[in-house]
């Protein structure tokens, strides 16, 4: 088998994986798919990490270029805002955006990944489970696995090796033994643990499953999002050291003593929250910074493997399965007559994705402060309200920032930008101000036509 007629090799058949396999499968491409762990479809498989995942208008232009949007959109959840709630047990509503479509989808992560997997074999990848990528010979262009269950080892060749195993890479590992790639991981000092709150004794949800719940407490918080079994997953975002802190509750009195404080209304849902919480892990979060996503023309990096990011803004497997996308148009670009260019694929895909993935690794940390403190602060409330009906009146030029990075495919970027540029408008038409009826409407439009040029088509 010679370079060219060797299938393109994609490594890990995760969230990105499998929707890169599909795409790449229905466009004729020959796609060879492989996984570390058993067939999620047959066997029972701990999916790591969160349960389930919010889905966002980036994921969905992934999944309608792989044809997998019907069949996704039969088990997700839409969820049209924020339910905050107080140590008292109130709660406020706060909507995502102003349209019917500004919503986002609650899907659950195994069953996503299922799909995925289905629709690339559908679309004619081949596909291997249990087969552990463990070193690569990126000049012979062959790629060097264990099987995990018998422990023998085999070589598959390719044309090119597509990362697309997570964080913890073997591709990016095999990379960085032939030449350094300056990459960084900046953990975070905070970790997450997740809880289940089951249905009611009825079977009914036990809250509202038409939105993603919080628990905003200044230096930590609790969110939950719901599942299509009326259960709900809570997700404990908390300091790993300190006063209030995972070390702190590692005895499970002391935890349920500070969900009795700090979240009693939840506490009251979680009837085994004992056991829960002494059994589920407490997981890392971090920031992957990665100068070099490609190797020559022979391998590139996408989704965690490239750029994992924290998950305060619900964007990482969104952006992953964006890179998905940019990766099938520079390809479908970059082929004439079956030869694909491949080194000016991986050039573009590197200048297109990277200031994008900088600035969703960005804006993930600084969602964090926003949704653990601002959301309940009485000033964010007046200039979230300003900002959805300056959306509202000039809807050309002002999208609040959170629309366009979940709500829009304007670049992360230019997200980011006019996000801030948004940010001091807002606070200079807040100013002094207590409530919304003193803010002059038309003048605050007059401001927004100066200063904002009309949003990217
Ligand atoms: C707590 C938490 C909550 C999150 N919530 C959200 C959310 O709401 N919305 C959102 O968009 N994102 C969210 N994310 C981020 C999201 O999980 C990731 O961005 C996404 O999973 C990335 O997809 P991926 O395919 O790049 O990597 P992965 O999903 O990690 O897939 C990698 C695959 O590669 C396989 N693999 C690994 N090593 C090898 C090897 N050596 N050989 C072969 N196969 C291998 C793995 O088994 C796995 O199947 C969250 C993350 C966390 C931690």
């Amino acid at each position: 088998m010679n370079s060219s007629t060797a299938p393109i090799l994609i490594a890990g058949a995760g969230l990105a994986g499998a929707l890169l396999a599909a795409q790449l499968s229905g466009q004729g491409h020959r796609v060879t798919l492989v996984e570390r762990r058993g067939d999620m479809r047959r066997e029972q498989i701990a999916v790591g990490r969160s349960i389930n995942l919010a889905l966002a208008e980036r994921g969905w232009e992934g999944l309608r270029r792989a044809g997998a949007v019907e069949l996704v959109r039969s088990y997700a959840l839409p969820m049209r805002g924020r339910m905050v709630h107080d140590r008292d047990g109130e709660c406020q509503f706060q909507v995502y955006g102003l349209k019917p479509n500004e919503v986002i989808w609650s899907v659950h992560r195994g069953r996503l990944n299922q799909t995925l997997i289905d629709v690339a074999a559908d679309a004619g990848a081949t596909l291997r489970f249990n087969a552990r990528l463990d070193r690569v010979d990126f000049d012979g262009r062959q790629a060097h696995f264990v099987d995990e269950l018998d422990g023998s080892e085999f070589e598959l060749e390719f044309s090119v090796l597509i990362g697309a195993d997570g964080a913890g890479s073997a591709v990016r590992a095999a990379m960085e033994a032939e030449q350094p790639l300056g990459q960084r991981t900046d953990f975070l000092d905070h970790g997450y643990k997740e809880l289940t709150i089951p249905p009611r004794a009825d079977g009914s949800p036990a809250m509202d499953v038409a939105a993603l719940h919080i628990w905003p407490r200044g230096s930590y918080m609790l969110i939950a999002l719901p599942n299509p079994d009326a259960t709900f997953t809570a997700t404990l975002f908390l300091p790993n050291e300190g006063e209030c802190s995972f070390a702190r509750f590692a005895d499970v009195g002391a935890a349920r003593r500070f969900f009795e404080t700090e979240f009693a209304d939840a506490l009251a849902l979680i009837p085994d929250f004992d056991e829960q919480y002494q059994r589920n892990p407490v997981g890392l979060l971090g920031t992957l910074r990665c100068p070099h996503w490609h190797r020559g023309d022979r391998a590139l990096l996408i989704g965690d493997a490239a750029h994992a990011i924290v998950p305060f803004h619900g964007q990482g497997m969104n952006c992953a399965f964006e890179d998905c996308v940019a990766l099938q148009d520079l390809i479908a670009e970059c082929t004439d007559q079956g030869q694909t260019r491949w080194p000016e694929v991986f050039e573009r895909f590197d200048a297109e994705r990277r200031p994008n993935a900088h600035a969703i690794a960005e804006m993930a940390l600084e969602n964090y402060l926003e949704m653990r403190d601002a959301v309940a602060d009485p000033r964010y409330q007046l200039r979230r309200q300003l900002e959805l009906e300056l959306a509202r009146r000039v809807p050309d030029r002002f999208m609040p920032r959170y629309s366009m990075v979940m709500f829009s495919s304007v670049p992360y970027a230019v997200a980011r930008a006019r996000g801030e540029q948004q940010l001091e408008l807002l606070k200079e038409l807040t100013a002094g101000k207590d409530r919304f009826d003193e803010i002059d409407l038309d003048a605050a439009v007059d401001r927004v036509h100066e200063r904002m040029t009309p949003l990217p088509a």
